[in-house]
């Protein structure tokens, strides 16, 4: 409640927690961190695909950087959205197919392991939009493969009601689906600009 209207003077993060979790868990957190790679940090991006055991196996260091640099992204968003509006909506990156799908799963499918396969989704879009090559999609696409999270939607959830929950998601304005959507590995735009046909290939394809 207090970080709804006040920014912290500093983050205190005990990395210990991680070795408490299940490796699902730790694998959910994981897709957060590839969000902030593809939505602001080219280099990040390959600091993540080069230090995959290191991070896997909990490597102080390693561990460390990695969570300062998602902390640096989000605040730096974060603070340009104080003065700008609306910057922080590239944080939703992966999230609206991603909570459609997490909803659709009946919750079965956690949040983070939701949010790979709807950054996947996200870049295929983006491809289809003609926002973004078809190399740099499969290269988040493997990226999140190599983490060992889904990157396709699972056949058995139903098409259509991943779609009503795209359009009663809370973001969705008079049913213009927003969507973030990667131009480059790095760099994104948010845009409602997405043709019907392409989302349901998006949502239809494996
Ligand atoms: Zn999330």
């Amino acid at each position: 409640m207090v970080g709804t209207f006040y920014q912290p003077k500093s983050v205190y993060i005990d990395t210990d927690v991680l070795r408490s979790l299940p490796e699902s868990e730790l694998q959910g957190g994981l897709a957060e961190v590839i969000k902030y790679g593809v939505i602001a940090d080219q280099e990040f991006f390959h600091f993540l695909r080069q230090h995959r055991q290191d991070i896997f196996s909990l490597q102080e260091e390693i561990i460390s950087q990695m969570i300062a640099r998602c902390c640096e992204i989000k605040a730096r968003v974060v603070e340009q959205d104080e003065r700008e509006g609306g910057l922080r909506r590239i944080l939703n990156f992966g999230h609206t197919i991603g909570h459609a799908v997490e909803a659709a799963s009946n919750f079965q499918i956690i949040h983070g392991l939701a949010v790979a396969i709807g950054m996947c989704a996200a870049a295929d879009l983006a491809v289809r939009t003609g926002l973004l090559g078809k190399d740099e999609a499969r290269e988040i696409r493997d990226l999140i493969a190599a983490y060992g999270m889904p990157t396709t939607i699972p056949p058995e959830l139903g098409r259509e009601e991943i779609k009503k929950f795209l359009l009663t998601d809370k973001k969705t304005v008079g049913g213009r689906v927003f969507f973030v959507l990667p131009t480059g590995i790095g760099e994104v735009v948010v845009t409602d600009q997405v043709r019907p046909a392409d989302v349901d290939a998006v949502l239809n394809s494996d």
